[in-house]
């Protein structure tokens, strides 16, 4: 897929404000300032597209991108904004999970966390709701240009353990900065959203 071609589609505020035509979508989930928005920069070589979704107003909205025919990357409001007031952060929740638990073409899960807080509450509740509801998952571990080899791969490991038991879960050291793990992320998207030959759209799922 050319995600270079992605282009800002819709701020959806509802599920059903979301566009109707998506046949695959990957949905991009972090704690505020984890550094979701350079990577979806950073992906699609577009220093602005993610700058939609911090826009004053859009925080609490998913956003959508759209990479090719009904073929879509999500970025979901981002958690834990500190100003945000409680009340907010309850109706995000139940948004949030609302198109989690309902959206049918989500088929996978990329959650982007600070390679030095592996992992944090939200992180952790994301990992076990992908766990419960076996939707595929691959966890960024960002900004690891702020750590040395070695503590990198103890983050890795870390965040492997956590994954441990998921049929569909993988992790990878990720940097904005210095443009690394690109082609990693790239490969994990493809395989969600580009059209499959032979393998069935939704494998992983029971139905
Ligand atoms: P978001 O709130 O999750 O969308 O986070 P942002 O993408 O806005 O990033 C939050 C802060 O982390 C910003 O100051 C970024 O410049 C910084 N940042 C993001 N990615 C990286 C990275 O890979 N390396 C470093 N060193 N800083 C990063």
């Amino acid at each position: 897929m050319n995600y270079q071609a992605a282009q800002f589609e819709i701020s959806a505020a509802k599920l059903r404000d979301c566009p109707t035509d998506s046949v695959a979508e990957v949905a991009f989930a972090g704690r505020s300032n984890a550094g979701k928005s350079s990577a979806i920069n950073t992906l699609t070589r577009q220093g602005q597209l993610a700058r939609t979704s911090k826009t004053p107003g859009r925080t609490q909205l998913i956003n959508y991108f759209r990479v090719d025919q009904g073929r879509y990357l999500v970025d979901l409001p981002g958690y834990g904004y500190a100003k945000v007031p409680l009340k907010v952060k309850d109706d995000w929740q139940v948004h949030l999970e609302h198109y989690l638990n309902a959206r049918e073409p989500l088929l996978g899960l990329i959650l982007v966390t600070d390679i030095r807080h592996v992992f944090k509450d939200f992180d952790l509740m994301m990992i076990d709701w992908a766990r419960q509801n076996q939707l595929p998952l691959h966890v960024l571990l960002t900004k690891s240009d702020k750590l040395k080899r070695g503590a990198i791969q103890e983050a890795l490991m870390k965040a492997r353990k956590e994954l441990e038991g998921m049929a569909d879960a993988s992790v990878q050291a990720f940097s904005s900065l210095k443009r690394q793990g690109v082609d990693i992320l790239s490969q994990r998207l493809d395989g969600w959203l580009e059209p499959a030959d032979e393998a069935p759209a939704e494998p992983a799922v029971d139905q």
